[in-house]
């Protein structure tokens, strides 16, 4: 799992949700922690492709973007839908998040928020986003009066003034009910239970009468009414899949996410948390073994992988967490043979496991492994424009194979995707000196010197 760190315009970064094109690069994620994970990308991608189908949105280009905040929140902004990774850890079943991917689908299928989506292409809503779940918990406050509030100057709008944060918080009832019939029709096309969803509501409800004061991200932008959660009820237990659960396989998929998005956000003890019911669980064993791997106990983060490696030894990403184990115990070879095994085993073909089997070979030293670094990496990043650090790889790649052009020729590619154009023109300029005057790569270097930043508006 990657976070990716102060990303300007990284936008597009989210899940290279396969079927889909990247849109163009948008400033409105600035300095989003978007996290890149080809396990629960992978997972999130399965949980939605039925329900955009369901939904006739599986056309729209629609990305899920994973957001790395121990909260539980889910939103869109017109072609995305954000994901905490907090969403995840907190779900026990897959049910409950295919539940909230399901109502953002809605309010994406009736093109909600269409207004708030303008305002935040304008004002760079996200950083706003970011500060509003900061202001859920330092306001406090109810949840039913959240129109009141805005609309009267007081508490939430006082403390928050934007115009698009107000209208944030004045997200239409009307649209989040629809959007709650649309899910159960989504849910029920695709042979599911929306029990998940209405438990969720549920939880959420019951919370913020229990606590009060702290009010979570995800009732801010969807504000739960009692009789919002009476109508949901109502439309789940009519359904004839309201019992079904989760097929037992993706349940196993979901722990093992959670056990690592737990291991990532609280190490140990809150892996032990999650699964404090069901400690033998292979999601928690996962999680305490990404845990020892984080604080550097490499021989019992490799005991514990290879114990689920010999219950689940075609599972890719256990091999690829096998791989970083390796490579933080210096030993590059032995990762790559991981990653490599990863790779094959990824149906996906995954441009993140790609490019740390990349990672591997360069980290063996090895000019001979370089060249087949430089193979990897390349292909991962035409596979995934968007993994940050692969550029780096690939930079380093060619400067072992002495080939600086390309090394500042990666580096002014990488920092362009990145939004840097500064630092990618400087690097563009120094390649275009170094490369035979009209090649492929003469030409990408000469397309970076000459890019114009469009005006803002
Ligand atoms: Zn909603």
């Amino acid at each position: 799992m990657t976070i990716g760190q102060n990303m300007k315009a990284v936008a597009a970064a989210g899940i290279a949700i396969v079927l889909w094109t990247m849109t163009a690069i948008s400033a409105s994620a600035q300095n989003l922690p978007i996290v890149r994970d080809a396990e629960i990308e992978a997972l999130l991608t399965d949980y939605a492709t039925p329900i955009f189908k369901a939904a006739g949105i599986s056309r729209k280009g629609i990305e899920i973007v994973l957001i790395n905040s121990p909260t539980f929140n889910a939103f869109v902004d017109g072609r995305r839908i954000f994901i905490n990774t907090g969403t995840i850890e907190t779900a026990e079943t897959p049910n409950e998040i295919v539940g909230v991917i399901a109502h953002e689908s809605g309010h994406l299928a009736g093109g909600h928020q269409y207004r708030l989506r303008e305002q935040i292409a304008r004002a760079k809503t996200l950083a706003v986003v970011g500060s509003l779940i900061g202001l859920g918990a330092a306001a406090g406050g109810g949840i039913g009066g959240l129109d009141g509030a805005a609309k009267s100057g007081a508490g939430l709008a006082t403390a928050a003034p934007s115009i698009a944060m107000r209208s944030l918080l004045s997200y239409k009832r009307g649209e989040e009910i629809t959007a709650d019939q649309a899910a159960v029709k989504y849910l029920n096309a695709t042979g599911q239970s929306a029990k998940g969803m209405l438990d969720t509501f549920k939880r959420f409800s019951q919370e913020s009468v229990l606590a009060g004061v702290n009010v979570n991200p995800y009732e801010l932008s969807h504000p739960l009414p009692v009789d919002r959660i009476a109508l949901m009820e109502e439309l789940a237990r009519k359904s004839p899949y309201f019992d079904k659960s989760d097929p037992p396989a993706l349940q196993l998929r979901h722990d093992m996410a959670r056990g690592k998005v737990a291991a990532y956000s609280g190490g140990a003890p809150e892996v032990a948390r999650i699964f404090r019911d069901d400690p033998s669980n292979p999601g928690a064993r996962y999680g305490k073994a990404i845990s020892s791997y984080l604080r550097g106990n490499v021989t019992s983060a490799l005991k514990d992988i290879d114990g689920l490696l010999a219950q689940q030894p075609n599972n890719p990403y256990l091999h690829e967490m096998k791989g970083e184990i390796l490579l933080k115990a210096r030993q590059p070879k032995k990762a790559a043979a991981s990653f490599a095994k990863a790779a094959k085993l990824d149906r996906r073909n995954s441009g993140i496991i790609q490019a740390q089997l990349g990672f591997a070979y360069l980290s063996t030293g090895e000019p001979a492994q370089a060249k087949k670094a430089i193979k990897e990496l390349r292909a991962a990043l035409s596979s995934d424009p968007y993994n940050f650090a692969a550029y780096d790889y690939l930079s380093r790649a060619y400067a072992q194979n002495d080939d600086i052009a390309n090394a500042e020729l990666t580096q002014a590619e990488g920092n362009f995707i990145a939004g840097n154009i500064d630092d990618a023109k400087r690097f563009a300029i120094r390649a275009l000196m170094k490369l035979p005057k009209g090649t492929p790569a003469w030409q990408r270097a000469d397309d970076i010197v000459k890019y114009n930043k469009p005006k803002k508006k």
